[in-house]
């Protein structure tokens, strides 16, 4: 037996034994909830597995664990601020060429070293860890006055190394929006869909016979599929979409356009492993490259300028280890793109004093460049639940609430660690359904009288996506309920409510104020209200009504949620709505005059060799789930960056 497996079997053998033994010493308490802590002592049996993949793998090793063993002034061609979703893309695209020099700064550490963000089930376990930015937003007035948990990824890959894997990537008249607003034909549906296929390879499975093979991506890092596991529940639920009148969709991500109903294609590959941005840039032979630096636990606290004449330049950036540590410094030769997200780029650039004058004026931020625009314009997608009681034995003992829960989760997490295979591959989020509030076959006229105005993208785009998980949760997944369940989620996909983030202080370690103002405008409630409407529509039809016990009367269940009134169910919506984790919009690439932040190559109005690259720039949000359109964004500017070298 080779040393390499010896050691993982013993550190296995240690672990779940060390695991086991907290078991025994933490038993279930009076509370009907496990913590999600319990379930370590899987994550005991799955390390082994991980452990090898690691050492196989090796990558771990070529990350600079320590910024401060980079050489003093050194500077690079391209220095990058936050190693996420969109960082670790355009950190391997610009680094193919040799001869540009790329440094990555990540505040986290490695993603694809966590197992809970390697196992599909997992990730919400890792909400409350110290990889996780853990925001909670402003007390919201339209949702009964609550602060709202805010969960983001800290770590490389970011938030897509703890999404719910949903590879749905909007409509095709969102990205055509997103020309117009710009003004460059660029980023239309037609052109922008080649860096989403850039970054895709369709991975095939005859199961789904149906996706057209010629629409896919087929050599691209990031490997998408259907191979998540799916309750009963929620293949049924696809039935009954069809039988109340919506389409089913042999693939949402074509330009044949989102509406309809199916199972969600996942970021999970066919190992059954959850797909990140840092798994699928960062390979072995990336990370090998000698003029790609990339440095974790390295928290940027600003962007350094220089002002010559009238033109303001970013010519490098201060980071740091942790609060009272020395900052150090990296200059930049060509651009400094900043890529830390929807909440932490329009606050980098506020302490780097490009924003709002008066705001930055506040906090004793001299102005650098007066952007009214940087923090405005906060979206979110407000979702909320439905509880229905399940016949079915469902996957919930994965937060196990008794010994018989840890039995199964023992058997599934065997399964797993054999096969790849089980309820441990779900990614929560299992069929979807994209539909449109005035779709009269819906919502017919004579129910739903009152006209609500359009705010889809075009004809063809949904506004509101209905979606299952194989049982139901609250407190994004801290508390379970205590019988089986099934829960089918209403999302409002294209929210006139905007908020706005704000700095708190200058200190770049406060947590700015968030406000996405949620359901500000009273027609997002009354959308949400039809959203719940279907749900019951679509509980009480064949096949999925016979999965479901419509005759309990549980207070904490949602089957005679029908007979309550219009005006009673927007109490419902704003005593449930929470965040789908999908922030966008606060450095905007629109017109410096309607207040954008960035123009169509992205660049900071203003700041010469400065750059906005995430979700933050996001013209409007999309009528779909983030993750993919910020992928696209990052190859579609790695492709202008390489244009703009060659010229
Ligand atoms: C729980 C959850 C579930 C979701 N589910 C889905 C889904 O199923 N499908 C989907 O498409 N989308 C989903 N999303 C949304 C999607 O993942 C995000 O919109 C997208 O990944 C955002 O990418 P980004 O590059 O803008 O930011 P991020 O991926 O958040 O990257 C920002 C990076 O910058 C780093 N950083 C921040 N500040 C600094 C600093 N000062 N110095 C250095 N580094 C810094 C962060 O640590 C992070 O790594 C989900 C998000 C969450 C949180």
């Amino acid at each position: 037996m080779p040393f390499k497996s010896i050691s993982t079997s013993l550190l296995l053998g240690a672990a779940a034994l060390a695991a086991f033994r907290r078991a025994r010493l933490d038993p279930p308490s009076g509370s009907p909830f496990f913590p999600p802590s319990q379930l370590s002592w899987i994550a005991a049996l799955a390390m082994g597995f991980f452990l090898k993949r690691l050492i196989a793998s090796g990558s771990r090793g070529r990350l600079i664990q320590d910024g401060s063993k980079l050489p003093k002034d050194d500077e690079y061609d391209f220095v990058i601020v936050g190693g996420g979703t969109a960082g670790c893309v355009l950190a391997a695209r610009l680094s193919e060429d040799p001869n540009v020099s790329v440094l990555l700064l990540e505040a986290g550490g490695s993603g694809k070293a966590l197992m809970f963000s390697r196992i599909p089930v997992a990730f919400s376990l890792l909400f409350h860890s110290k990889h996780v930015w853990r925001f909670y937003t402003e007390p919201q007035a339209g949702a009964g006055g609550k602060k709202k948990f805010w969960p983001r990824g800290k770590m490389l890959g970011g938030c897509s190394s703890i999404n719910a894997q949903m590879a749905q990537y909007g409509a095709p008249a969102d990205f055509d929006r997103w020309a117009e607003i710009i003004g460059d034909d660029a980023w239309k549906w037609d052109n922008f869909q080649n860096s989403f296929r850039k970054f895709e390879t369709y991975v095939p499975n005859p199961d789904f016979p149906d996706v057209d093979l010629s629409l896919k991506g087929k050599e691209g890092p990031v490997r998408v599929g259907y191979f998540s596991d799916v309750s009963k529940a929620s293949k049924d639920f696809i039935q009954a979409c069809q039988e109340v009148g919506i389409d089913y969709s042999p693939d949402f991500n074509t330009s044949k356009g989102t509406l309809g109903v199916n199972k969600i294609m996942t970021y999970i590959d066919e190992t059954r492993t959850r797909v990140s941005s840092e798994s699928a840039y960062f390979t072995k032979d990336v990370l090998a490259r000698s003029n790609l630096k990339v440095v974790i636990n390295a928290t940027v606290t600003q962007i350094i300028t220089e002002r010559v004449g009238d033109e303001v330049k970013a010519i490098g950036v201060e980071f740091t280890r942790n609060a009272t540590g020395f900052r150090y410094r990296v200059k930049s030769k060509r651009d400094i793109v900043v890529s830390s997200g929807a909440v932490h780029s329009p606050q980098i650039l506020m302490l780097s004093g490009i924003g709002p004058a008066e705001e930055l004026k506040r906090h004793d931020i001299p102005v650098v460049q007066d952007l009214p625009g940087v923090g405005d314009h906060l979206v979110d997608h407000p979702v909320v639940d439905a509880y229905f009681h399940n016949r079915n034995t469902t996957a919930k003992y994965v937060k196990p609430q008794g010994v018989l829960d840890l039995v199964k989760l023992g058997s599934s997490a065997a399964r797993y660690l054999a096969t790849g295979k089980g309820v441990l591959t779900t990614n929560f989020g299992e069929s979807a359904a994209f539909v449109r509030s005035d779709n009269p076959n819906l919502f017919s006229k004579s129910e739903f009288a009152e006209g609500l105005a359009d705010s889809t993208s075009g004809a063809g785009s949904p506004d509101l996506e209905i979606f299952t998980t194989p049982f139901a949760y609250k407190e994004h997944g801290d508390v379970m309920f205590p019988m089986e369940t099934f829960a089918i989620h209403a999302c409002l996909l294209r929210p006139k409510s905007k908020g706005s983030l704000k700095l708190k202080s200058n200190d770049p370690w406060d947590a700015p104020n968030i406000n996405p103002n949620y359901l500000s405008a009273p027609e997002d409630v009354k959308k949400l209200v039809r959203g719940l409407r279907l749900i019951f529509k679509i509980s009480q039809t064949e096949p999925l009504s016979a999965q479901l016990v419509h005759a309990g009367k549980s207070d904490q269940l949602d089957h005679e949620m029908h007979l309550k009134s219009d005006e009673e169910l927007e109490e419902v919506v704003r005593d449930r709505v929470e965040t789908l984790y999908h922030p966008t919009s606060t450095c905007r690439m629109a017109p410096k005059e309607q207040g954008g932040v960035v123009d169509s190559h992205l660049r900071v109005y203003g700041v010469k060799g400065l750059r906005v690259c995430d979700a933050s720039i996001f013209p409007e949000i999309v009528s779909g789930h983030t993750a993919g359109a910020t992928l696209a964004t990052a190859e579609h500017l790695a492709d202008i960056i390489k244009g703009e070298m060659k010229a």
